[in-house]
């Protein structure tokens, strides 16, 4: 049987080549900790030249102490080496606090940057993402910047500068030992590199197989009721089973490489030190060499060794992290797409009167949700929008406060055009109520006074009061203080729905966009809610999309909506007359409310 298993979509993320300037942006995020960065450097200069220290002191150990069997100068050279090595851990201290701190706030810079930035983006950006990949961004792919500009780039430096350091000392003990080596060395590096990225790349495969696994358990968690509401447990276990098995395969796959490649580099490094020793050794027989200086040429050779296979293997390491700082970069380079125009004005008071003006607008090129829409409302004004579903109604709300902005056409309020206001003035005074009020994981005055965040308590009551609110809060074992858990799921359907609406009493807006709930509250709720709403609606201008018989009669006027176009437009009574699409709705739709709410109206 098989089973369907989606890849997480790495593969295309990695080898992205990593221009000259975004080296220099991310290099400029350093700027601002110079001294930090100072004083690390020293730290990492002294520490590796003090690390060079130990294989000279070996040849003097050798060459003067055990020859001239002098005891005296080997208690010298040791407490010298002990001097040298508290010095050296001074050093390695140095750079690393310094160098960590540096890269922790870097981390924090580019998290709040890449934050503030997000909030900035338009509604179209969320909708075409998804929220697990965003929260990867802030979270793994800023720590991986930070482990490419301070990890990775000292490790280089460290190892670099050691590496020099080596060859340097060994061509001032003996120059043609290290012409020997240097010619050797291309051959052993060259293995190395190749074996290396054969690891790599399997070794990343592999990770991508898991993280596949992965996947499929989330979604599985996620889904709970789906799996078991369908019996589909075994059939999930089919599936993760053979997910997990594609990933042990290519485990395999990565330890037979390793076993294979681990001992083939082992054997040319040794190799290599064999010829070392080899060479170097008629050196010493010809008087060229001492025995002390080839025994230091076997450690320094060993450290150059060690230095480049380092060097070698934090350059592939930083290939793979610099995909995720070109992640960071493509989201902070995102402009949103509704900006403040830079004339924008606040809007201090709004009355509320709105005019739609040959409003047309498409969420992708092809398709035209909204078609020339011209319709005027008056301020205080109640207009509910029915339609099917599809027609456009929320695309219509989500124009009002320019989630989005409209492709041709315009929409006024007090007779001015929204995109010449600020979208924080425009939004203040715009209240949104959605069809599923979904509330912050705080308590119940967290998401109340989320409205206006410095409202005083009388306030917040008065608000929830009218929002035939407070009496249920009252009831909760901590009332106000009560925790609603994530998204609110610990209260009703009908008491979240109370909630938002003292959250936008308290926001107190000019227009109100309310977004009826399609599914059926008991009858008390019903009635709690719809008072509430009532309430809500007296004095400002609101657009409904409506949902009961009950709505639709308190409404001033009805706009049908079909497929972007207002097909009809007036009173219930009227409406009902022409026998049109209202007619035809009200016959499927509001009529089966009608023995709900006979007792309320
Ligand atoms: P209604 O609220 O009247 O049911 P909508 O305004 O939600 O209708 O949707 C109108 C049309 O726009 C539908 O065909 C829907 O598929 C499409 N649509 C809604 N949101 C998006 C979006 N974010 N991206 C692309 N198309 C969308």
């Amino acid at each position: 049987m098989m089973y369907r298993i989606r890849s997480p979509g790495r593969a295309d993320q990695r080898d992205i080549p990593v221009t000259r300037m975004q080296w220099r942006r991310l290099l400029s995020y350093l700027r601002a900790y110079k001294l930090r960065l100072l004083l690390a450097a020293i730290g990492l200069i002294l520490a590796s030249a003090l690390s060079l220290v130990f294989p000279a002191v070996i040849q003097r150990v050798i060459d003067s102490v055990f020859i001239d069997a002098d005891t005296a100068l080997l208690d010298a050279i040791t407490l010298a080496l002990l001097a040298v090595f508290v010095l050296r851990s001074l050093a390695s201290f140095l750079q690393n606090y310094n160098l960590n701190y540096v890269g922790e706030r870097i981390v924090v810079d580019m998290r709040c940057e890449l934050y503030a930035h997000l909030q900035t983006l338009s509604i179209r950006y969320y909708a075409d993402r998804r929220v697990g990949e965003l929260i990867s961004r802030i979270s793994s792919d800023v720590t991986v910047v930070r482990t490419v500009l301070t990890g990775s780039v000292s490790t280089f430096l460290q190892q670099s500068l050691t590496l020099i350091g080596a060859i340097a000392i060994m061509f001032y003990l003996n120059w043609r030992l290290t012409m020997f080596i240097i010619v050797l060395m291309p051959i052993i590096v060259g293995v190395a590199f190749v074996l290396g990225g054969a690891i790599r790349r399997t070794s990343t495969k592999v990770q991508d197989e898991i993280a596949g696994a992965t996947v499929v358990a989330e979604e599985v968690f996620q889904n709970i009721r789906e799996v078991k509401s369908f019996v589909r447990e075994s059939y999930e276990i089919g599936r993760y089973n053979q997910a997990i098995d594609i990933a042990f395969r290519a485990a395999v796959r990565l330890l037979t490489v390793r076993s294979v490649f681990g001992p083939i580099i082992g054997f040319f490094a040794f190799a290599g030190l064999a010829m070392m020793l080899w060479f170097g050794g008629r050196e010493v027989l010809d008087g060229r060499l001492s025995a002390g200086e080839l025994i230091s040429f076997l450690i320094y050779g060993m450290t150059v060794a060690a230095s480049f296979a380092g060097v070698i293997s934090v350059y592939s390491q930083f290939q793979e992290a610099l995909g995720a700082t070109k992640r960071v970069f493509e989201i902070l380079d995102t402009q949103p797409d509704v900006r403040d125009a830079p004339d924008a004005v606040q809007a201090a008071a709004v009355d509320g009167a709105i005019s739609l003006r040959d409003l047309s607008f498409a969420y992708d090129d092809d398709q035209e949700v909204l078609r020339h829409i011209d319709l005027d409302i008056a301020a205080g004004e109640i207009i509910a929008l029915v339609g099917p579903s599809g027609a456009g109604k929320t695309t219509l709300f989500n124009l009002i406060p320019r989630f989005y902005d409209p492709d041709a056409g315009c929409i006024l309020i007090d007779g001015r055009d929204v995109r010449a206001i600020t979208q924080s003035s425009l939004r203040q005074h715009i209240g949104i109520v959605p069809q599923e009020t979904l509330l912050f994981g705080g308590s119940i005055r967290e998401n109340i006074l989320y409205g206006k965040l410095d409202a005083d308590e009388s306030e917040m009551i008065a608000a929830a009061q009218s929002a035939n609110a407070h009496d249920f809060i009252m009831e909760l074992p901590k009332g106000y203080d009560t925790i609603v858990g994530e998204r609110g799921i610990k209260l009703s359907g009908g008491q979240r729905q109370r909630v938002a609406i003292a959250r936008a009493l308290l926001k107190d807006p000019s227009i109100l966009l309310l977004d009826e709930a399609t599914s059926s509250l008991d009858n008390e709720s019903e009635q709690l809610v719809q008072e509430a709403l009532e309430r809500l609606m007296r004095n400002r201008t609101t657009l409904i999309i409506a949902h009961r018989l009950s709505t639709v009669r308190i409404a001033h006027r009805i706009v049908v909506l079909d497929r972007g176009r207002i097909v009809e437009l007036g009173r219930h009574d009227e409406l009902m007359a022409q026998d049109g699409l209202y007619a035809k709705l009200y016959a499927m739709q509001f009529r089966a409310d009608d023995w709900v709410l006979s007792g309320y109206h």
